[in-house]
């Protein structure tokens, strides 16, 4: 660690610089934060830290800004007029928690489901997810279901891990890197480290996106692939590696469930389940002994094709055979997806030829020693360097948990998961999959928690949660037959549900930073009446209570009933947790911490203490001693020291033990923060030489993953090219087992649950939408913007303050459309009036923009004609959060089937000519006034931490 830096030093005044971590997008870089006079002055990027290495993105800068932002939330509000019209009152914190207190604990007695409890883009889950454990409702999740719900799910029932957070490319050592659908908000500083570091080698990038923006534009070939096709594109390279058996067996057949043996008894119930021995594991076929074995079994050499015969008369085949048949289908071809894809056959032959070659001839070998989870002593790791990268952009599709898991096929087939130059897991990473948690709230009780945490990994039917009818019992209908694995909850369908009280009525809404009332919804305008709309027969609101935390005047403001201000993240501590997303890169595990850098010169509170204290007051275990007082007295940082998930395991890894030298279990130590503000806010541990790859099966790893509390057992973690689970929902489908679907859902379940990655069109292209909607519309993030913080912050306006809608400038020209030109799009959900322009990186029947720059007029603080307000707009106002009836006269979710993610990519929409125009955006809506508290603001905001 090297000394802290000197302050900047101004003459007279008094300056320091304190190492925190970085809270201006997800990736959670080190920063240097100099502080002069009590205020922010200057963030530069810490060179100690590892995941930044010093380097600092244009949002991390801004973070100067955040500071001064004339729309931070400056004391309680408690509503006094209409809602959606900002009259409010301030209060103290007292009578704020009181309130709050009286309507969550009324619920917490009658019925604790009555509580939706969701977040955005929180990074304290792991705190927030047990809060909702103990306060006893399973309606509780994230903002993942709107992102990337199905990247992460894919990941998890299929090998274990996932993209961003839980894995990365190997940027030291890969020769040729597949970037999909890459959102960079999501991905930034360690990213472009990362390509810098790869390209510098002269290693290859493709990326495969419909928009070359963003690392697209620094790709070695960029791939304009047509939105929801991404899935038939890897499948169509999967034919083309079976096809010249360019595919690792051996890796295959040790670390993947290639070799296991599936039912082959079409009809029957077990159809296309594991044969199993007695004790329950799975079977193979030895050759060499000619018989069946326990598939991992040390000494087996197990088949991968053929068929063999049960004892029972019935056949098995191996998990492979399987692949190798529906794949090397000529329905997989790179002649029969071209068109559908928008992807020339012979780009797709020489990707694949590339990528194989890249894999089988020029591997990379490291002369290390060490020993896998049979005991088997290995004298070096050798990698195949070919790296997959991928995030939203091929998530958020109704086909996207299966285009994820195609992708992970394809990974397997190469052997190039946590290898050398391949994709690489990031401690705890690898865990098994599925993950053994299974979601809570089949039963509620009164005053009761929850048995479990909300969120987990059904791997039956039975872990669905509905009722006897097979309705739902989550508000937001995760886990139910139309999202059985919904693992991050679907956030943009709760307003919905609970205005129209189906499943179940709800008493209140508590929101944290999830601009629910705009950007975080599909169709904002139909979602701010539903959350004004009153019972005809009461004339109360169909939703009585909402309750908001956030540290900014965002939209959602407006509509709560009780606003709890969050500080500003340089203000407070905070944890990013092994428990929950940490900052672990692939050779060793790590997390971090924030510490306030300055205090809050308002009368705001970090919402986690909040959180904290509502707990004590509504008497949650776990939060409140037997006498009734606190169990964490001191608010957040205390819990961050003191809580143990489980035994001597707490939210930071890092100088654990009354001595502070232990490190993932151990006591709780009192100096902890201190030892990590020395450290510049982050703690982590390398990784010994021998436990850095394989480390699914390396016994090295998986004694210190044990020791660590990463993973239950030193077994080798199975990658699951079949996944078994999801034929026990076709199965249920099909009509076997006592719960079974609704009718009008089985032909979709047994669609979308199969076991071996399948591609579909998505829900909108199912119907030919040629003639009506000829165009795809997605959103990318501008790079210097997360989400609607960024397109408040002062300096980064300058940089983007509206959007365009972009389109193919060749279409444009033959649609008779100019570049600048006002225009009217329309999809089946609505219209919004913008403006296009024309550009040539964008694949020809997509149109898009960026995300969550337009904002509604007053809202931020910002000057009601503000260009984000009059020239920015969202895409999401001709979304809707369902679809069409279907034949039973049911709206289905606008969702993946599999997990729920929202689709909001499966977009469809048509441009017509105005005849006139008034030069701003449409819609508009009525302008939010300013809540009580925030003076206007000012012309200028000025740099170096004054409000002028
Ligand atoms: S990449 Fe994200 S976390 Fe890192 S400095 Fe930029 S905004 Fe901050």
């Amino acid at each position: 660690m090297s000394k802290p830096r000197a302050p900047l030093l101004s003459a007279g005044a008094d300056e320091t610089v304190k190492y925190t971590t970085c809270y201006m997008c997800a990736c959670r870089c080190g920063v240097a934060v100099t502080v002069r006079d009590g205020h922010v002055a200057h963030i530069e990027g810490d060179p100690d830290h590892p995941v930044n290495n010093g380097v600092l993105c244009a949002k991390g800068a801004a973070g100067v800004m955040q500071q001064v932002s004339p729309a931070r939330l400056r004391k309680p509000l408690k509503r006094v007029g209409e809602r959606g019209r900002c009259e409010f009152v301030e209060i103290e914190w007292d009578e704020a928690l009181s309130i709050a207190a009286e309507w969550l604990g009324k619920i917490r007695a009658e019925d604790p489901r009555k509580l939706a409890f969701f977040t955005g883009r929180d990074q304290s889950q792991s705190l927030t997810g047990w809060w909702a454990t103990q306060f006893g409702t399973p309606n509780f999740a994230s903002h993942g279901g709107f992102c990337s719900v199905n990247m992460a799910a894919a990941g998890f029932y299929t090998i274990g891990g996932s993209f961003w957070e839980f894995g990365e490319p190997d940027w030291e050592r890969a020769k040729y890197l597949l970037l999909f659908g890459v959102a960079e908000d999501h991905a930034s500083n360690p990213m472009k480290r990362g390509l810098g570091a790869l390209k510098s080698r002269g290693a290859k990038v493709v990326s495969v996106n419909p928009v070359r923006s963003g690392y697209s534009a620094i790709a070695d070939e960029w791939i304009g692939i047509r939105p929801g096709t991404d899935g038939l594109f890897v499948l169509a390279l999967v034919h083309e590696l079976l096809k010249s058996r360019k595919v690792d067996l051996d890796y295959l057949s040790r670390y993947a469930n290639a070799h296991w043996l599936v039912i082959d008894a079409p009809g029957a119930a077990d159809h296309g389940l594991f044969a199993r021995d007695d004790m329950g594991r799975p079977l193979c076929f030895d050759r060499k002994v000619g018989r069946f074995a326990e598939a991992g079994a040390k000494d087996a050499d197990p088949a991968l094709a053929g068929a063999f015969p049960l004892a029972d008369g019935r056949r098995a085949r191996p998990v492979f055979a399987l692949v190798a048949e529906r794949y090397l289908d000529s329905s997989y071809g790179p002649d029969a997806v071209a068109e559908r894809c928008g992807v020339p056959a012979t780009t797709t032959r020489r990707i694949a030829a590339e990528i194989a070659d890249v894999a089988f001839n020029h591997t990379i070998t490291i002369e290390t020693p060490w020993k896998d989870c049979w005991g088997r002593r290995r004298e070096t790791f050798v990698g195949r360097p070919v790296s997959v990268f991928a995030m939203r952009g091929v998530s958020a599709h109704s086909n996207g948990f299966q285009t994820c898991r195609a992708l992970h096929l394809l990974q397997l087939l190469l052997g190039a998961i946590d290898c050398p130059g391949g994709f690489r897991f990031r401690p705890p990473f690898p865990r098994p999959s599925p993950p053994a948690q299974k979601p809570a709230g089949k039963t509620v009780a009164p005053n009761t928690p929850l048995p479990g945490p909300p969120l987990g990994y059904p791997t039956s039917p039975d872990d669905l949660l509905v009722d006897g009818t097979g309705a739902p019992l989550r508000i937001d209908e995760a886990y139910s037959w139309e999202a059985p694995l919904a693992a991050h909850g679907l956030m943009h369908i709760v307003i919905a549900n609970a205005w129209r009280h189906k499943p179940y009525a709800i008493d209140t809404l508590f929101l944290y930073m999830a601009n629910m009332a705009w950007n975080s919804s599909m169709n904002p305008a139909e979602t701010m009446r539903m959350l004004t709309d009153r019972d005809e027969s009461t004339g109360d609101y169909r939703i009585p209570h909402i309750i908001y935390s956030d540290a900014f005047f965002s939209e959602t403001v407006a509509y709560a009933d009780l606003v709890l201000p969050d500080t500003t993240y340089l203000e407070r501590w905070d944890c990013i947790s092994l428990l929950d997303r940490p900052i672990s890169d692939a050779d060793g595990p790590a997390d971090a911490i924030r510490q306030p850098v300055v205090a809050p010169d308002r009368d705001v509170r970090d919402f986690q203490s909040t959180l904290l204290e509502l707990g004590v007051r509504l008497g949650l275990p776990g939060m409140t001693a037997a006498d009734g007082s606190p169990s964490y007295p001191g608010g957040y940082p205390d819990y961050l020291v003191n809580h143990q998930r489980t035994a001597g395991v707490g939210p930071l890894a890092g100088w654990r033990g009354v001595d502070g030298k232990r490190i993932g279990r151990g006591s709780p130590n009192p100096k902890q923060l201190e030892a990590y503000v020395a450290n510049h806010s982050f703690w982590r541990r390398e990784l010994e030489p021998c436990q850095r790859f394989f480390k699914f099966a390396n016994l090295d790893y998986l004694n210190f993953a044990v020791d660590m509390g990463f993973v239950a057992s030193r077994d080798p973690l199975v990658m699951q090219l079949y996944v078994e689970p999801l034929q026990r929902f076709r199965l249920a489908a099909e009509g076997h087992g006592s719960r079974q679907p609704p009718d009008r859902l089985r032909p979709r379940l047994i669609a979308a649950m199969d076991p071996l990655p399948v591609w579909s069109p998505t829900f909108e292209d199912e119907t030919d939408r040629a003639d009506s909607f000829p165009l795809h519309a997605v959103t990318q993030r501008p790079m210097p913007m997360y989400h609607s913080w960024g397109s408040q912050n002062a300096w980064l306006r300058q940089i983007l303050d509206r959007n365009a809608l972009y389109m193919n400038a060749g279409r444009a020209a033959e649609m008779g459309f100019e570049d600048g030109e006002w225009v009217r799009v329309v999809s089946r959900n609505g219209a919004i009036t913008v403006r296009i322009r024309a550009m040539d990186g964008v694949q020809r029947d997509t149109v898009w923009t960026w995300n969550a720059v337009g904002k509604r007029a007053g809202a931020w603080n910002l000057n009601a004609d503000a260009p984000e307000a009059v020239q920015g707009f969202l895409l999401n106002h001709l979304i809707a959060e369902r679809l069409p009836a279907d034949c039973s006269g049911t709206r289905p979710l606008n969702a993946d089937p599999v997990t729920g993610q929202a689709a909001w990519f499966d977009l469809r929409v048509r441009i017509e000519k105005l005849s006139a125009h008034e030069g701003k955006t449409a819609p508009q809506f009525e302008v939010i006034p300013r809540p009580p508290g925030l003076a206007p603001a000012p012309a200028i905001n000025s740099f170096g931490g004054r409000v002028q």
